[in-house]
C-alpha cells in the first residue's frame, strides 16, 4: 500500500483513503476542486482578458498557477485511483 501526503495537512495517507485520517479533509474531493478552480480560473482570465485591460505578466502568472493546480489534482486523483 503506498503512502501519499494529504494536500491539506502534509501528513502521509494511505492512497486507498478518501477522507484523510488526520484532518478529515475529503481527499478526492479537494483534488477535484484544485482541477474545477484550475478551469474556472482559467475560463475567467481569458474571457476578461479584454474588458479588466489586465496586466500581460498578471495574466500569465495567473494562467500558470491555475494550470499547475490542474496538474497537482489530476496527478493527485490518478495515484489515489492506481
Ligand atoms: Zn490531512
Amino acid at each position: 500500500m503506498a503512502l501519499l501526503k494529504c494536500y491539506n495537512c502534509h501528513q502521509e495517507v494511505p492512497n486507498k483513503v478518501k477522507v484523510c485520517p488526520h484532518c478529515g479533509t475529503s481527499l478526492v474531493k479537494g483534488y477535484k476542486n484544485f482541477i474545477y478552480g484550475g478551469v474556472i480560473v482559467i475560463a475567467f482570465v481569458l474571457i476578461f482578458w479584454k474588458y479588466l485591460d489586465l496586466d500581460l505578466g498578471i495574466a500569465v502568472a495567473t494562467l500558470i498557477g491555475a494550470t499547475i493546480a490542474i496538474i497537482r489534482g489530476l496527478v493527485g486523483l490518478l495515484k489515489r485511483n492506481g
